[in-house]
């Protein structure tokens, strides 16, 4: 089912003709609906509307409550659920012409990530970001917490995309620039390495260029051992003295620890407090490998983590960060190293990786908190976003529930989770304006977009020597 006109796009924008109006111009009154809430007490609405205004979501009830509505425009939405939409607390939106780099084993020179860094430009980080946006789109992912680094040219490409987009998309620009010769397996290859002076200067440019309300830029330290502790403290204080949100890598890999007790003589959390940075500001990528001494730490000092369940979430202590009130999130990460960026498969691993340690935890209703409220919360977005409130943000997905998948319905949130398809997803709205319309973006050529990072693919891949590790490590024959 189409929504019809309702695109919320500017006029400028492609689409049917005729079908656009500029967002925010008039109410939307969605009925008929199955609401999951995710208010304070977890409403699910059996029979009922999400009415839109603007940007925001007006009011939410009960058909039966609804009354006198007057002239509002109102489109049936039977047989579907309306819900937030779902955000994606830790990804690379930049790197998606590199999909798949995890399969680059064994790559020659100092590592395929550094190539990969090498050969990114402002084409492939525009295309490349572009894509990765609309496959979350149209999975129903409407926030995106992106952590990227490179050229000004390749973070402007970024900065484009996300804003053509339409997908709230905060971009966490990171640092690295270890360059410590006792720890020489750390070192960061002078030619991708940051110095904090144009770490800072990238910040000030990024944040400049930025136009839409929807794209932020914060500073983000790529890793705890990768990153100098002037490189660490001075992003820190950047966000510090902007008043934005700080991240990083850390936990994700055992090796990483074994790292920081050799450097540094503590453990990964424990060195994060000494300098300071461990504090509700910081958002983890990973924690996978913090032992429950530092799952406390984390809890006591209020930052928040993101899990990445499907590329290392089997050692992660999901179910104890929880019972310490930590705040946590889900996360796809970037397609190197989780190809795909479907969030409902992330959210189904987050559970059922948990049961390998604990049998029979975690429910659909868990993984629906991870998906959306409690993703908001990790990313200190939970006063606008991740639950369909009055006075919120109108970012909101509606899925068909007429699909084999999602059959029988008496157990929807059930199927959402452990039978979803993500092609059920079929309308995103972001802040009031809908940026999918029965599964179509309203501006981006999604065939053309594919084609183009394929092609720029095939040529810095080659470039960099990627392309011909990829084909001749494989036990099959190209011909
Ligand atoms: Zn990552």
């Amino acid at each position: 089912m189409a929504l019809g006109p309702n695109t919320g796009e500017s006029a400028t924008a492609k689409g049917s003709p005729g079908a656009v109006v500029a967002a925010g111009t008039k109410d939307l009154l969605l009925t008929d609906a199955f609401v999951i809430t995710m208010n304070p007490t977890r409403d699910v609405i059996t029979n009922g509307y999400v009415w839109i205004r603007g940007d925001s979501i007006h009011k939410v009830g009960t058909m039966a409550s609804l009354g006198e509505t007057g002239g509002v425009e109102r489109r049936s939405m039977g047989d579907h659920v309306i819900m937030p939409g779902l955000i994606n607390t830790h990804n690379h939106i930049s790197s998606f012409g590199l999909r798949a780099m995890q399969d680059w084993r064994g790559f020659p020179g100092d590592s395929a990530m550094y190539a990969g860094l090498r050969v990114l430009d402002g084409e492939g980080g525009y295309l490349g970001s572009a894509v990765g946006l609309l496959e979350q789109l149209q999975g129903g992912i409407t926030t995106c917490k992106a952590l990227e680094a490179g050229s000004d040219e390749l973070m402007l490409g970024c900065v484009r995309a996300s804003e053509e987009s339409g997908a709230r998309v905060a971009i966490a620009r990171y640092g690295m620039d270890a360059a410590d010769n006792a720890a020489p397996n750390l070192i960061v290859p002078e030619d991708v390495r940051d110095t904090v002076d144009g770490a800072i200067q990238s910040l000030d440019f990024l944040r400049s260029k930025v136009t839409s309300p929807l794209v932020t830029v914060s500073p983000d330290a790529f890793s705890v051992m990768r990153v100098s502790k002037e490189m660490m403290l001075a992003l820190h204080e950047y966000a510090v003295k902007h008043n934005l949100r700080f991240g990083m890598h850390a936990g994700a890999t055992e090796n990483e620890q074994k790292e920081c007790l050799a450097k540094n003589g503590i453990r990964i959390v424990p060195y994060l407090d000494s300098l300071g940075v461990l504090n509700p500001r910081l958002l983890i990528g990973h924690g996978s490998w913090f032992d429950l001494d530092e799952c406390t730490l984390v809890a006591k000092r209020g930052a928040a983590i993101s899990h990445c369940s499907v590329n290392n979430g089997g050692r992660s202590l999901v179910k104890e960060w929880l019972e310490l009130g930590i705040k946590v999130g889900i996360g796809t990460d970037g397609p190197t190293s989780n190809n795909s960026q479907d969030l409902w498969e992330v959210a189904k691993f987050a559970i059922y990786n948990q049961r390998i340690r604990h049998r029979g935890w975690g429910s659909s209703e868990t993984a629906l908190e991870l998906l959306t409220i409690r993703g908001a919360e990790a990313i200190g977005m939970a006063d606008r976003i991740g639950s369909l409130e009055a006075g919120k943000a109108a970012d909101l997905i509606c899925i068909d529930t007429i699909r084999p998948t999602l059959s029988p319905t008496t157990s929807l949130l059930s199927n959402l989770i452990k039978a979803h398809d993500r092609s059920a997803v079929r309308h995103v709205m972001v802040n009031g304006a809908m940026v999918i319309n029965d599964g179509q973006h309203r501006s981006f050529d999604s065939r053309k977009l594919c084609r183009d990072l394929s092609k720029w693919a095939e040529r810095a891949q080659t470039k960099s020597g990627l392309l011909q590790h990829y084909k001749s490590s494989s036990p099959f024959r190209y011909i």
